[in-house]
C-alpha cells in the first residue's frame, strides 16, 4: 500500500491525500509540483528515478476496507538528506536522459 506522505521533502509544503501538487517516485519519495519542475527537474534526489502524479486515495469507504478511513495518510514529516545544492547538481547529471532509460 502507497505511503502517504504530509509534506515536499524540499520544500516541506503541506501535501494532504487529497492534494494535486503531490508527485512521488517509485519508492514514494515525496515532492510538491513545483519542486519536481522548477528544482529537481524530474529526478528524485534520492533514487535518479522519475516522478509522477500521486494517486488520491478515497475519503469515503466506497468498497469495504479501503479509504482513507481505513487506511489513513501517514503523519510522518519527511525531509530530503541532502541539501539544494548537492541536488540540483545530481539532477542535472541525470535530467537528460529520460526516465525510461535511467
Ligand atoms: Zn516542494
Ligand atoms: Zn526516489
Amino acid at each position: 500500500m502507497l505511503e502517504l506522505r504530509p509534506n515536499c521533502e524540499l520544500c516541506d509544503k503541506d501535501l494532504p491525500p487529497a492534494s494535486i501538487e503531490a508527485c512521488i517516485c517509485s519508492y514514494e519519495c515525496t515532492f510538491c509540483r513545483d519542486c519536481v519542475e522548477n528544482r529537481l527537474e524530474n529526478v528524485c534526489p534520492n533514487c535518479g528515478g522519475g516522478f509522477t502524479a500521486r494517486p488520491i486515495r478515497p475519503g469515503s469507504e466506497h468498497r469495504s476496507g479501503t479509504s482513507l478511513v481505513r487506511q489513513p495518510a501517514s503523519a510522518l514529516r519527511v525531509h530530503a538528506k541532502y541539501d539544494l545544492e548537492e541536488i540540483q547538481c545530481f539532477a542535472a547529471s541525470v535530467k537528460d536522459i529520460s526516465p525510461e532509460l535511467r
